[in-house]
């Protein structure tokens, strides 16, 4: 992985201090459509924890839960470092925000018979010992062709808004550009900038809050605080009720509701709505975007999605399946989970090989197979990557040597309208209903597919994730008192 600086031009209206749009090579449109393949659990941990409000929230939630509550050791990695199943590819980035390191996974004793890798640290073997011996990814020679990208292949230039909207460069598409903007070409300026890791980083961050990114990181001025704004209460307008077929699997809980203002106080739950939030952690960014229909909140990554799909594009792409990765990001097995009740295409997982000669002591695991192993020097023999390794399930547990598909334990939690989730205790029940005068009414909701995307929806664009999903706001304040079914209606 070859961490290198890529070069942009931007075009700037000096006059309105306003980035129109950045003009460069696929190399790093290859980059920006790498955010697509992210899951949000990476989102948050690279925007410092600090811009996706209530997913921040649900990640600290997952950072703060006692060891206790964890299934498995590995649990809790796997939704603060998820995986997804492009980062093999994405190594061939020129700028990689999944991380500038290789690939470290992990085996059993070289001499345990069972041939299991682990993505995670500590997963159970199937001989009952912890998987804690970390082994290298290495790579035979890159699948790419000189001059293709790792999701592009053409030479083209790309135009690129300050919202993310790509187009293969033309003097009409600059124009139309420049005319959408009602600048005039004398205080048009242009502007030459590096960027390396650090920068795409910051764009990445920039990108998540706001809609100028390249103003924002390149520009100072005015325009540069615009990051804070994003900051303020969301509210979803004309967000559609939701409502299960009945025949969808549910899960049930409990919504407290602050009678007087008609604001959910937080939900009672077990463990599978838990894992049902967390789950939203490990989910792609591109995952997301299509399963909400195109629309997010985060409406640079959105507009992001809809140039994959543009037909400007459409030529653009090395294969249909490179695009697949971007509109369609599949989760590995052990990501899925039957109760998540969200539809996901399982991805197929990449081959892994190792030298498995007793004694071994070469700590890389092979993509391709047969090459030979470094022991073949010592102990004289044809030593060779030749055992092809089963990827396990970091979520099996000792007690059942099966996945339950689930990251949490059996227990009663408690999660804030905002996505706080802790244990359940009577001193935060009591603390939470404090400040309810005229009392809290219990309501008890069912969760199936259509309430799990409504309130992955309302988690990216929402600060009353609970309340915007599932109460309905009375025109006017003054009687809205909740209580009987004729004034707080869940549906
Ligand atoms: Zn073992
Ligand atoms: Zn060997």
């Amino acid at each position: 992985m070859a961490t290198k600086s890529l070069i942009l031009n931007l075009t700037i209206d000096n006059s309105k201090n306003k980035v129109l749009f950045a003009e460069s090579d696929k190399d790093f449109v290859d980059v920006l459509l790498s955010f697509l393949t992210t899951p949000l659990g990476t989102l948050v941990s690279l925007s410092n924890k600090n811009s996706l409000l209530c997913l921040d929230n649900l990640y600290k939630s997952v950072e703060d839960l006692g060891d206790e509550y964890f299934k498995t050791t590995p649990c809790r990695e796997m939704l603060l470092r998820p995986n997804h199943a492009a980062e093999i590819d994405c190594l061939d980035l020129p700028l990689n925000v999944h991380g500038d390191r290789p690939l470290i996974y992990y085996t059993c004793s070289q001499n345990c018979a069972h041939e299991l890798l682990s993505l995670y640290a500590n997963a159970l073997c199937a001989c009952g010992s912890k998987m804690m011996r970390k082994v290298k990814v290495v790579r035979g020679s890159s699948k790419k062709e000189p001059g293709e990208g790792v999701f592009l292949k053409c030479a083209t230039r790309f135009l690129i808004t300050d919202n993310f909207t790509v187009i293969p460069a033309s003097t009409q598409a600059a124009f139309n550009l420049l005319g959408c903007a009602g600048t005039s070409l004398s205080s048009v300026v242009e502007k030459q900038v590096s960027v390396g890791l650090s920068e795409i980083i910051a764009i990445l961050r920039q990108s998540l809050i706001a809609e100028d990114t390249f103003t924002n990181v390149f520009l100072e001025g005015e325009n540069a605080n615009e990051l804070e704004k994003k900051n303020s209460p969301f509210a979803l307008v004309s967000h559609p009720k939701p409502c299960s077929d009945p025949t969808d699997n549910f899960v049930g809980i409990k919504l407290i509701v602050d009678k007087h203002k008609n604001k959910v106080l937080y939900a009672e739950c077990n463990q599978d709505f838990i894992d049902i939030l967390f789950s939203f952690l490990t989910y792609p960014s591109g995952f997301v975007i299509k399963s909400l229909n195109g629309k997010s909140h985060l409406t640079c990554l959105d507009n992001l999605f809809a140039t994959v799909l543009s037909k400007p594009m459409a030529d653009c792409f090395k294969t249909e399946e490179t695009k697949e990765y971007l509109v369609n990001p599949r989760l590995y097995s052990h990501f899925r989970s039957t109760k998540s009740l969200v539809k996901s295409d399982e991805a197929v997982p990449a081959r892994y090989y190792m030298c498995r000669t007793p004694d071994c002591v070469s700590t890389e695991v092979s993509l391709v197979p047969n090459v030979q192993c470094k022991c073949a020097r010592i102990n004289n023999k044809k030593s060779i990557t030749n055992k092809r390794m089963k990827i396990t399930d970091p979520r099996t547990s000792r007690a059942s040597g099966l996945s339950d598909q689930g990251y949490v334990s059996v227990a009663t939690y408690i999660v804030t309208d905002d996505l706080v989730v802790t244990p359940f205790s009577v001193s935060t029940l009591t603390r939470m209903i404090a400040n309810a005068s005229e009392g809290v009414v219990e309501i008890p909701v069912n969760i199936g597919e259509k309430e799990v995307l409504a309130l992955l929806e309302a988690a990216l664009g929402s600060q009353a994730v609970f309340t915007d999903s599932f109460l309905i706001k009375e025109e006017t304040t003054t009687n809205a008192i909740c209580g009987d079914d004729s004034d707080c209606v869940i549906v």
